[in-house]
């Protein structure tokens, strides 16, 4: 069972319209709409629902279907992959593992990733916290790692 389980009701007064209906109804955004597509700043990407992180920056590759797509989550255990078989296709939906909001689909068609994955996510599930961390030279007072 999800950590985090909401009624709709609950659901309904955090999201908006467009929100409640691609994560809680296995909604899908219009094609090239969303506001993080083209988004190229690192950091985090997160559960719109619940705030996890679901997907780091470096990991966000342009597919040019439309949709923000990355080829790894942040952790294995981040995302929860279910057969979905709607629509006549068979296909792999991506959900929060923490919150069980849908997110998108993975499929295996991530030509010139590591990873040979793309993850299909909507925009709308998403929130993105920029990291402050300039890329590369590790800032003064971080601690030696152990
Ligand atoms: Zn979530």
């Amino acid at each position: 069972m999800a950590e985090v389980d909401k009624t709709d009701e609950q659901w309904r007064a955090e999201l908006n319209d467009e929100e409640f209906r691609v994560l809680r109804e296995n909604g899908t955004e219009p094609a090239w709409s969303g506001e993080l597509l083209n988004n190229k700043a690192t950091g985090m990407y997160k559960c719109r629902g619940c705030g996890a992180e679901l997907f780091p920056s470096d990991t966000k590759f342009d597919s040019g279907s439309g949709w923000p797509s990355f080829y790894k989550a942040a952790e294995r255990s981040a995302v929860t992959l279910i057969n979905d078989r709607s629509f006549g296709m068979i296909r792999t939906e991506v959900r929060c593992a923490t919150c069980d909001s849908h997110l998108g689909h993975l499929f295996d068609d991530g030509w010139n990733t590591p990873t040979g994955n793309r993850y299909c996510i909507n925009s709308v599930c998403l929130t993105f916290e920029e990291s402050d961390e300039d890329s590369g030279n590790d800032s003064e007072g971080k601690a030696a790692g152990e």
